[in-house]
């Protein structure tokens, strides 16, 4: 069923035939969207792009949970992401592949719908994050897993996370912090989270939450310094005696954390396990390191 002609748009009575941008879909409507963050950086040859096959695989896999067909295959996509740069003609930045139903259909039943994938690309420069955030946990808990599928990564999922981002935000804070439906920590709205005890680098288990790729990275790093890596089942007053705090994500990299509300208090500017991770990371997503030059795809 296709919508009239005449819609209100910001203010104005207008014919859909006219507005440049919008169309009414069930992408917008229902969250029936999915999306990928993806960096490449500048490398001593050319840009090169952070883990591409993981996050290709996450995608279609994403699409395959919301029974989308891509069109192309895995290896096409990697090419259009390549081919997105080079148009750009960037040496490094941020990539947001989205695919959605776009058919302006009314009605929940997506199936067989029509699907518009994009790739949009942000210049950005590699520079290293200095930020440190304050964190609240809030009283919205994060999706329970019995109910979405955390491998994939579902637009509509991220109400939850905008829902505890406005907590935290109408509170002081900068970002929230989930815990899930049992009471254990969880993950901050985009991004996972480390805590650092007695040398110990510990991280929530995967199942509640959606576990990154960049999460994946620094846990096999970590391993490789001889840093101790425990994944595991956390509650908040865990947190009471971390030494340091850091969250990862594919855009923010590591990220300290400065406080979290009742829990953590860091005085001290000294984040020793954090540094030695972060300089590491930079180092191995720059080409420098030649164990790693396999997550690093090459234009
Ligand atoms: N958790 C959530 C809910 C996210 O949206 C993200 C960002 N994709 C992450 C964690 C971090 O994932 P990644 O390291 O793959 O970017």
């Amino acid at each position: 069923m296709k919508p009239a002609n005449k819609i209100w748009l910001n203010g104005k009575i207008t014919s859909i035939s006219g507005a440049r941008f919008l169309n009414f879909n069930q992408g917008l409507n229902y969250g029936a969207c999915i999306y990928e963050g993806i960096r490449f950086y500048k490398t001593s040859k050319c840009p090169g792009v952070f883990r591409l096959r993981e996050h290709t695989d996450r995608f279609f896999y994403s699409a395959k949970t919301l029974g989308m067909d891509l069109g192309l295959t895995k290896g096409e996509f990697m090419e259009a992401i390549k081919q997105t740069i080079r148009a750009n003609k960037l040496s490094s930045g941020y990539l947001r592949p989205l695919a959605y139903y776009s058919e302006p259909k009314m009605g929940i039943n997506i199936i067989g719908s029509e699907l518009t994938l994009s790739i949009f690309v942000w210049p950005w420069r590699d520079e290293i994050n200095t930020k440190r955030v304050c964190m609240k946990i809030v009283k919205t808990r994060r999706l329970d897993p019995s109910t979405v599928d955390f491998k994939a990564k579902i637009g509509g999922y991220y109400a939850n996370s905008l829902l505890g981002f406005l907590e935290a935000r109408r509170a002081g804070f900068d970002e929230p912090l989930f815990l899930d439906t049992k009471g254990f920590i969880a993950e901050g709205a985009i991004n996972n989270i480390f805590i650092v005890r007695s040398g110990i680098l510990y991280t929530p288990e995967s199942g509640n939450i959606l576990s990154g790729i960049t999460r994946d990275s620094i846990i096999k790093i970590a391993g490789d310094l001889g840093i101790k890596v425990v994944e595991k089942k956390l509650r908040p007053e865990f947190l009471r005696l971390a030494d340091e705090i850091f969250l990862t994500g594919t855009g923010i990299e590591l990220e300290r954390v400065g406080k979290i509300q009742n829990f953590f208090d860091k005085k001290s500017d000294v984040t020793k396990i954090t540094d030695k991770l972060q300089d590491r990371y930079r180092e191995i997503v720059s080409g420098r390191i030649k164990k790693y030059f396999n997550w690093i795809d090459l234009l």
